[in-house]
């Protein structure tokens, strides 16, 4: 058995485990493999051993990587989850099913614009990214507007607004962790509160937040996709980040 496939099922199980302990369903959890920085035949072993969606966080080498791979497209599943530049937005609506990195409502506008007319991938499944940190540097929405963002992206067309994304700063303690993941999950509510299940509305059903070292505090606070990419194909190189 490769490495790539002996990890990905290592990860499945802090998965199933997680989920068993936090008296989260079965299969609530939707895994991202996150392929950044390493090559296809990589993605492809990983796609061998059962996994169809990955997440990449640079335009050019994504749709490299997406080309190479073309052949299985039917069955892959591409996240965008890296900044947004406003000039890369045309060819993240042409290549990728999901979008999780959306913070302002110019990018959501020019993706909604430029998915028009791709019926091969329908419409581009959107998260709103939202940061808990408070870091100026750090990309993401400040919890306070993510609101009135969300009211503004649902109508667009050409996108579905699935729910909201965060990115949160590396800490090893378990209940810093968790209390981190917390915050995304109150701002989640509070939007489900009172945008879902009303006529009109939009309804939220992702919650995507947890990493290679902190997926279990984030499936404890509800995540529903976990975003996995040292524990399943190593460590990244450097330069790369
Ligand atoms: C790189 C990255 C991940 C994966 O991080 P690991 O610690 O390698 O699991 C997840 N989400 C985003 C947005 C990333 O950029």
């Amino acid at each position: 058995m490769g490495r790539i496939t002996s990890q990905l099922i290592q990860v499945k199980h802090r998965i199933e485990l997680a989920e068993e302990t936090y008296q989260r369903g079965p299969e609530s959890v939707a895994l991202i493999a996150v392929s950044k920085t390493f090559p296809a035949h990589a993605i492809e072993e990983a796609m061998h051993a059962g996994q169809t969606a990955f997440g990449e966080n640079y335009v050019q080498e994504a749709i490299q990587k997406i080309q190479v791979l073309e052949k299985l497209r039917p069955w892959l599943e591409w996240h965008f989850i890296g900044p947004i530049q406003s000039n890369k937005t045309s060819e993240i609506a042409e290549h990728f099913d999901w979008v999780q990195s959306v913070d302002r409502l110019k990018v959501a506008q020019r993706l909604s614009l430029q998915r028009a007319g791709n019926g091969r991938l329908g419409p581009l499944q959107v998260l709103v990214q939202v940061n808990i940190s408070g870091e100026a540097s750090k990309g993401g929405v400040v919890p306070d507007e993510a609101l009135a963002l969300c009211d503004a992206i649902a109508p667009l067309p050409n996108l579905t607004l699935r729910g909201l994304m965060a990115i949160p700063e590396p800490v090893s303690p378990f209940e810093l962790q968790r209390s981190a993941c917390a915050s995304l999950r109150t701002c989640y509510e509070a939007i489900l509160k009172v945008r879902s299940n009303h006529p009109g509305y939009y309804s939220f059903d992702t919650l995507s937040i947890g990493m290679s070292d902190d997926l279990e505090a984030a499936i404890a606070e509800g995540s529903t996709m976990v975003r996995v990419g040292s524990a399943i194909f190593g460590q990244r190189a450097k330069i790369a980040e």
